[in-house]
Parts: C-alpha cells; structure tokens; sequence
C-alpha cells in the first residue's frame, strides 16, 4: 500500500450568491480549491481537497497549498498510505507548520484506507452516530435588513441553525444586524453572531451590551485568545472559539480556562482528519460542543466533513456545513447532499466519493 504517485489539481469554486462576506470587508467570489490524488503500488487511489478562505482568513491560500504539497510530496514516495499516523510524522519532519498543506494529503490516505478495509471513513473515525448531521448556514455580512430577509429561503431549505457574518467596526450597525435576524427566528432556531475576529475589545463589548436581551452565541470576537477571553468573562450568554482554536495547545488551554463553550473545528486548521479527530475526541471527553467543518471547499471537503461528523455523538454536534450547496462547481460525484437542512456520511469505502475528471482537466504537477 505504499505510494506512488501524487497528482495536483486546482478547480475554481465560484459562489452560487455571487459573493461572501465577513468580517474587515473581506470577501471571496471564487474559490481556489486544490485536489490531491494519491496513487498506490497496488491499485489503490485516494482523494483529498483543501480550500482556505481567500488568502486574508487563516494563514493560509491556494497556492501556497500546492507549493507545500510540492514540498512535501517527494518525502511520501514510498511510505505506506494506510498508516496515516506515520504519514502525519513524516509531513511534520519534512514541513514545520503549514497545517493546511498537508489537510487534502491527510484525507486522501483516510480515503486510501476505508477503500481497503471496504469501510466507510466515518466508521473508522468512531462509528455513524445518529441518523443526520445537522447543517448551519452562513449569512454573508451585508445590510440589517438584507440580512434578515434571507432567513426564511434558509429555512425553506431546511436550515434551523444560522450563522451571521458580523464583525465590522460600526457596532451599531452589528446590533442592528443581530436584532433584524433575530426577529425571524422561531421556536427551535439557533443564531450564532460570528464576527471572525473583526472586534476590537470595546467594541465587542459593546455588541454584547446592545444584544442581552436577545438568545445568541456569540463566536469569535476579537483577533486574540486574551481579548476573546477578556470579552466571553462579560457575556452572559454561550461563546464560540474558532480562529485561536488551530492546535492542541489552545484547545486545552482554553478547557482549562473555561474560555468557551463551543469550538470550530475546521478540518484543514488542524492539518487533516487525523489531527481534526484528535480535537475533536479531547472535545467530546470534556464536553465541549463542536462546529465541524472546514474553511471551505467542494464535494470532496463536503463528504470529509461530513465522516467527522457523523463520528461525532450528536449532543457534542453543535453544526457542520454543506460546503458543496454554496458553490456552482461540483467536483465529485457520491457526496452527500443536503436534505431537509442535514447531511449524511456516505456508505461506500472511503470518502464515498469519485471526482468529476472532467471538472479536475490535466493536474498542475505530479510528483513520483
Ligand atoms: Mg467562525
């Protein structure tokens, strides 16, 4: 099971609304996701995707993932692709940090494997827990009103969980913004008011002040794990951790200090499934409900997810995203799709999926 060949491709996701925007004024229109398949000596083939957020989210952009599988690529020649701990090692040995690079490498072994022992990769991360997983959808930043008027289409597709895109410097204009959305809620609705580190410490206090009257989460507020916390010890109400939350380390640290409720986990953050999975069975032991998801991507992130989650037991299961349903490009075939507001892992071996060829065209760069 050693591998032989690792193949790169690059696909553009172009947003079904046109464009998405957070925090600072950031917005992405297409974007840039990388497909990695991997080649084994005895016929085996696994797939992998990693697709960062623009290159202003986390560290992380399209193409410093392919020249960090181009790095990285040469020291896996060889290696066996079903044991992915090892595989881990020798990524970390050959490339310090770079998480993300080494995310699709990471999947597309866990898809290698599940085909060879004919399991799904959910069963091998724990077990299908449950029959779904519940979905959230991000409500891209734009005005009060527009913002509220997407609410009720969200749950004409069976959304209940909603994820608002705050975070700019005018707090009443965020107020605003979580008080029009809030008013389209209804009984069994979840709102989460993520500001994606666009806070300054005053000002998110403040946002805290204008909504105590109303049933939010509030995630992520500031740019730093302090400030964040500094915040979360004046709120009331439940908070979310993501962009600090990339790694072991602050994950405990912040169990330790009671410094959320909730942690994102996003699958390329923490470098893979593997390293996804580690995070995310500390989380279930401790008790800290999760977002699984990833920072973005196609079908092939979609189905990834989709394994973690339904691994994960439901009451720790805060949302995860359907990834695939924003974009207009589907790049495989066999992932799930949203129903009724939830997704399920798929059945087949592995991932589950088989990428569109025809979408994928000739690979960027093979290394063997
Ligand atoms: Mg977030």
């Amino acid at each position: 099971m050693n591998i032989t060949r690792i193949s790169v491709y690059q696909v553009d996701l172009p947003l079904k609304e046109g464009s998405y925007h957070w925090s600072g004024g950031k917005s992405v229109s297409v974007f840039d996701s990388t497909v990695v398949r991997i080649d084994t000596n005895d016929g085996y083939t696994g797939w992998g995707e990693v697709c960062p957020l623009g290159p202003f989210y986390l560290p992380a952009f399209g193409q410093g993932a392919r020249a960090g599988i181009y790095e990285i690529g040469p020291h896996l020649i060889g290696a066996p692709a079903t044991e992915i701990a090892r595989i881990n090692r020798r990524m970390d040995v050959a490339l310090k940090g770079h998480p993300y690079v080494k995310s699709a490498i990471d999947m597309a072994c866990w898809d290698i494997l599940g085909k060879a022992a004919g399991m799904p990769v959910c069963e091998l991360l724990g077990g299908r827990f449950g029959e779904s997983v519940q979905l959230y959808r991000a409500i891209s930043q734009e005005s009060p009103e527009e913002m509220a008027a997407k609410v009720s289409g969200y749950r004409d597709e069976g959304y209940r969980r909603f994820q608002l895109k705050v975070g700019c410097h005018d707090v009443d204009l965020d107020i605003a913004r979580i008080h029009a959305v809030a008013a389209e809620l209804e009984r069994g609705d979840i709102l989460v008011a993520d500001a994606n580190t666009g806070w300054l410490k005053h000002e998110a206090l403040r946002v805290c002040q204008g909504v105590r009257d109303v049933d939010v989460y509030i995630e992520q507020p500031c740019a730093t794990y302090d400030e964040c916390r500094a915040v979360r010890a004046r709120w009331d109400g439940p908070f979310v951790l993501d962009e600090n939350i990339d790694g072991l380390d602050p994950l405990l640290r912040g169990h330790a200090e009671q410094a959320m409720d909730v942690v994102n986990i996003k699958i390329s953050k923490f470098g893979g499934l593997t390293k996804a999975r580690q995070a995310r069975d500390l989380c279930v032991e401790m008790g800290i409900a999760m977002t699984l998801e990833d920072s973005w991507g196609g079908d092939i992130i979609t189905a990834a997810i989709a394994h973690l989650s339904h691994s994960t037991p439901e009451e720790l299961r805060f949302t995860a995203t359907d990834f695939n349903s924003y974009v207009t490009v589907s790049n495989a075939t066999g992932a799930p799709q949203r129903e009724n507001g939830t997704m399920k892992a798929p059945t087949e071996p592995g991932l589950g999926i088989s990428p569109r060829t025809e979408v994928l065209g000739e690979a960027l760069f093979e290394i063997e």
